[in-house]
């Protein structure tokens, strides 16, 4: 991928989503999120021949919330393997909001809903809550090549004050036999992993090890297996984006994932990783700057997986 046309086109897409600026609301539901300026915008690209593109708020740390999900997909279909883990999932997208009890019939509808990730969340395997919680972090460290990754106590609290919906999922789940766990072991570990504080330069290094394969950008380390890459970014396609995945698949055309804090995660397998931020969502939860500003990327530059 030429670099300097990346670059042109990227800086046209920023300039061309100005006017998107304040349009959108931020999440209050939990209430820290409230606590961002609300215009910021950033964007990475990595390409997985190691090269990157850095523009606007790179450096901010927003919290990952539902691009934890992807982590938590691969960790399970590490520690289980993949038919376990779809035992206990289903693998369709749901027309459903995000956190609707809908989402669930015999088992959550998706990894990438609510409920999908408190089942996934599960099947971490640790010998105790501090180590299952442990492991995540050091995967998300090492797969963005930042020890620095750090943990927004401020959102963890907020989320776990408001979170009865997610409990009322989880308890929904354990009356289908999905699991039998410690309630509060189980969410206190899914509000954690949606409250590490990430930039989009992690996010979009994660990105680029999934649109590499699996594989380290820097050593030939297999971070993540062959099969389980195949398999998230068919599920990021399919549900990456909520009740609009198909929306968005159409438009944009490769794998997303995106998060009430105001990060979009896209793979354009063996290509790059991108991510953006801003934190305005659209009424589904999605950013709606991110999307404009993919939308015009994908276009320019052929990026859809369809064409
Ligand atoms: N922590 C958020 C929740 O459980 C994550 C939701 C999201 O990003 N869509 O509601």
């Amino acid at each position: 991928m030429d670099l300097n046309l990346l670059n042109e086109k990227v800086e046209n897409a920023i300039k061309n989503s100005e006017k998107y600026k304040t349009k959108g609301n931020v999440a209050t539901y939990i209430p820290e999120l409230a606590n961002v300026f609300e215009d910021n915008f950033g964007l990475s690209i990595v390409t997985v021949d190691g090269k990157e593109i850095h523009k606007g708020d790179t450096d901010l740390r927003f919290s990952v919330q539902s691009i934890s999900k992807v982590i938590s997909l691969i960790m399970a279909l590490e520690d289980y393997g993949k038919d376990f883990v779809y035992e206990k999932l289903g693998c369709e997208s749901s027309p459903y909001p995000f956190n609707h009890v809908n989402t669930i019939t015999t088992k959550a509808a998706n990894p990438f809903i609510n409920a999908g990730a408190i089942s996934t969340t599960s099947m971490i395997k640790g010998k105790d809550s501090k180590e299952k919680f442990q492991r995540f972090m050091d995967k998300m460290k090492d797969w963005s090549k930042d020890k620095d990754i750090t943990f927004l106590e401020k959102v963890y609290h907020s989320e776990m004050e408001t979170t009865d919906t997610n409990r009322a999922l989880y308890y929904i789940l354990k009356s289908k036999g999905i699991f039998d766990l410690d309630v509060e072991d189980v969410l206190n570990r899914y509000i954690a992993g949606c409250s590490v504080g990430v930039n989009t330069y992690n996010l979009a290094y994660i990105a680029a090890v999934l649109a590499n394969g699996g594989k380290s950008l820097d050593s030939n380390e297999q971070f993540i297996e062959s099969d389980n890459v195949k398999f998230t970014l068919a599920q990021m396609s399919t549900a990456g984006m909520y009740e609009e995945s198909g929306k968005y698949q159409m438009s944009i055309g490769f794998p997303l994932k995106s998060g009430v804090g105001g990060g979009i995660m896209g793979v354009v397998p063996g290509k790059f990783g991108i991510c953006t931020y801003s934190p305005r969502l659209d009424n589904t939860g999605n950013s709606l700057r991110g999307i404009i500003v993919l939308e015009e990327l994908s276009k320019e530059l052929g990026l859809s997986l369809f064409e």
